[in-house]
């Protein structure tokens, strides 16, 4: 089978993460909706999978558990999927970006439709391009530092289990519900920049897929190049949305690569390009979608079976927080 069905099927797997995405955000709403309201309307669950959203939680719970805190009660899962979605990058690359992300994906939607009406996407000059993406490096390491460094065990315990951090997903909440007039500011910004650039918040500011790139660079899987085969086209190099000189490499190990498979599908050479584990054995697209799915579902299961999942807070607490 041509790997060109790996964009639509892509493209679905997007969609399914959107739309469970979306579930999550609003079971979240309503379980919110009833702990505000004192525990007096109809009891709804608490979808633990929101935790998903908060990746500073995530790493404040790693470094508790690298130093000796155990897994902690309060957001387990944001800790578990922190965890998993590392794994996944080690072992599929930056997949999750591509594959799952629903801010990456809404970027490749934006410089997607950007391309059907200017005919092209800008790219900022190379110079600059490398300082930018020097940027979200730098926010990685001060996230990395202020947390995993500078907090010792007593500090992230304490933090942890304060009444600001248990409600973290509340506050994320609220952060969307009132949005100030300078967060819509910057998203306007950001979304219009999506259109001309391709994928400008994943290139230059999401510290989070930094970490999972410089993962990335420890894993066995990467496009591989049959320099034989390949006729110098430049069709992989054109429509990478990393910029990747995919033609000119024996195979692609930059922590840019989110591991798309749009360089794979659009080389029309059979086999001149292909997703290889440690350059031999192909991955076909079908294998790969699959293995990013149930890894990353795999994770959450872990997570489940282990009692890492679901958080010590009861309703009751959090209608006693958020009375307060
Ligand atoms: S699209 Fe295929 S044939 Fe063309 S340059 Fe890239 S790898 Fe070579
Ligand atoms: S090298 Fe291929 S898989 Fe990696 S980002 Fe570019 S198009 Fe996607």
């Amino acid at each position: 089978m041509p790997a060109r069905y790996v964009q639509p099927l892509r493209i679905l797997v997007q969609f399914c993460f959107l739309a469970f995405m979306f579930w999550l955000g609003l079971s979240f709403y309503l379980f919110v909706r009833y702990a505000g309201s004192g525990g007096n309307s109809a009891p709804v669950p608490r979808p633990a999978g929101i935790e998903g959203f908060l990746p500073i939680s995530g790493l404040l719970g790693l470094a508790g558990w690298l130093k000796g805190l155990g897994i902690n009660p309060i957001h387990p899962a944001a800790v578990v999927i922190l965890l998993t979605v590392l794994c996944v990058s080690l072992l599929l690359r930056r997949s999750f970006c591509s594959w799952i992300c629903p801010v990456a994906a809404f970027s490749e939607y934006s410089w997607k439709a950007g391309f059907r009406g200017m005919r092209r996407n800008l790219r900022l000059p190379l110079w600059l391009d490398v300082v930018m993406r020097g940027l979200k490096y730098l926010l990685m390491v001060f996230f990395i530092y202020s947390i995993v460094i500078a907090m010792s065990a007593a500090a992230l315990r304490d933090f942890i289990f304060s009444d600001y951090h248990k409600l973290a997903d509340v506050r994320l909440l609220d952060f969307f519900l009132h949005i100030s007039p300078a967060a819509l500011g910057i998203i306007l910004v950001l979304t219009a920049a999506s259109v001309v650039l391709r994928n400008p918040f994943c290139r230059y500011l999401c510290p989070y897929g930094a970490l999972l790139g410089l993962t990335a660079m420890l894993s066995p899987v990467r496009v591989t190049r049959d320099s034989d085969r390949c006729v110098s086209c430049g069709a992989c190099n054109q429509v990478c949305p990393s910029y990747i000189d995919v033609m000119h490499q024996k195979s692609v190990n930059s922590p840019e690569c989110i591991g798309c498979w749009r360089c794979v599908s659009h080389c029309r050479v059979k086999s001149a390009l292909s997703m290889r584990v440690v350059g031999r054995f192909v991955i076909p697209g079908i294998v790969f979608a699959l293995l990013v799915v149930l890894f990353f579902w795999g994770g959450t299961l872990v997570g489940r079976a282990t009692g890492h999942w679901h958080t010590m807070l009861d309703a009751a607490e959090y209608v006693r927080l958020l009375g307060r």
